[in-house]
């Protein structure tokens, strides 16, 4: 654990502190239950403002080995990123028009969902994936991985290895990569003149708009708003070609860039909405912060009324962002009694502090609590829609964010 000295994207002090949200264990860390009477290592979560590049970070970086050695989540244990991810590679093969000889390669490949897509139109792949466990769950479908994180180094040692690539992927990765500038600079040198650079990262914009704080957590070191970003792209070399806004993950942005010194013009609408918001300024994160404390106010005051009125109440999912949830707001078993998570990895384990029980899915329609909040809030109808037989015996869901309420 270290305090960041200076911003992660441009090097200034002049960074202050606009939101605290408490000490936390890692959100990843679920607790196997025969430890669930030793201490959980716990790290100051808070946002820090660069009043200079308008990046909005973590104050203190916990070591990527501790974070990312033994990952959990998996791009294929969702079925709207599976769409999504499939709908992607198709996309690309067509407007790249990527053949045989094509390397495309993936930064963070997780379970290798993305890069199987790809392989399936025919186009060579490699994926990048620190995290041991992830690797061989890609190569057990086929696609090529190599267990490292990336850096500059790695692209230099790659592009000699096996030749520059025609498309690099990095989907939900900038936001984890505490040596931003590094990685960026990665990617231009191991893409070819011409190829692209496609980064996907959830939207900053769409934080703020929608409340959706429990996406702070220690594996999310940087929040991205295009402004932020595209001084960032701009100093590595990386011009930006288009600027696209997706639905996943509470709302992302997909940045297609190559090397060159020029953005384009598809940016300019995208500064033009976070200036309306007011993105570049302090201010703007005092008052999300001032409604962060009311959502966990009203959370609270929902599921007291409901326990109080002697209903049951599980949860659904045992997301990373679930857990900043559940431990910002102080929720434990005594108001949520336990939770369901199809990822077999987690079945079994107690969410990090607030000590859920994680049980498997088919618990939920079998014990009929009366009402389940929906941690993974972005996978809300999906996952509604996948237990009719929960709601066909009675049972209601429940969101918290942006304002807690029954569906
Ligand atoms: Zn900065």
């Amino acid at each position: 654990m270290s305090a960041s000295p200076a911003c992660l994207a441009c090097g200034s002090k002049e960074r202050e502190l606009v939101l605290d949200l408490g000490a936390t264990p890692l959100a990843n860390a679920n607790v196997a239950p025969e430890r669930a009477r030793a201490a959980e290592p716990r790290y100051p979560l808070q946002l820090l403002f660069c009043h200079a590049c308008g990046l909005v970070q973590l104050s203190e970086l916990v070591p990527p080995e501790v974070l990312f050695s033994d990952y959990v989540y998996l791009t294929g244990a969702s079925s709207t990123m599976v769409a999504h991810f499939t709908a992607f590679a198709q996309e690309a093969v067509r407007r790249f028009e990527l053949g045989p000889r094509d390397l495309v390669v993936e930064l963070a490949s997780n379970d290798g969902t993305l890069l199987a897509a790809f392989r399936e139109q025919g186009v060579r792949v490699l994926g990048i994936e620190p995290a041991a466990n992830l690797c061989r769950l890609a190569e057990a479908r086929g696609v090529e991985c190599e267990p490292r994180f990336f850096s500059e180094a790695t692209a230099r040692a790659l592009r000699a290895e096996r030749g520059p690539a025609a498309l690099v992927c990095a989907n939900n990765v900038l936001a984890h990569v505490p040596d931003l500038p590094g990685v960026l600079r990665g990617c231009r040198h191991l893409v070819e003149p011409a190829g692209v650079v496609s980064i996907e990262v959830p939207w900053l914009l769409h934080l703020v708009e929608r409340l959706e704080y429990d996406t702070v957590y220690h594996e999310h070191v940087s929040y991205f708003s295009a402004g932020a970003l595209a001084g960032a792209f701009a100093r590595a070399g990386l011009a930006i070609l288009d600027v696209a806004e997706l639905p996943v993950h509470g709302g992302s942005l997909r940045v297609l860039a190559r090397p060159g010194s020029e953005h384009g013009p598809a940016l300019a609408p995208f500064l033009a909405r976070e200036r309306e918001l007011g993105l570049e300024r302090a201010e703007t994160y005092h008052a999300f912060a001032r409604r962060v404390a009311a959502n966990r106010t009203a959370l609270r005051a929902l599921l007291e009324r409901l326990r109080g009125d002697g209903k049951r109440i599980a949860a659904y999912g045992a997301p990373a962002k679930g857990n900043t949830l559940l431990n910002y707001c102080g929720i434990g078993p005594e108001l949520v009694e336990y939770t369901v998570d199809r990822n077999p990895l987690k079945v079994g384990k107690l969410t990090p502090g607030a000590h859920l029980p994680i049980r498997p899915v088919p618990v939920l329609a079998e014990d009929r609590p009366d009402y389940a909040l929906i941690l993974p809030w972005n996978l809300a109808p999906e996952i509604v829609q996948q237990e009719a037989a929960y709601r066909a015996r009675g049972g209601r869901f429940l969101v918290p964010i942006p304002e807690p309420k029954v569906l």
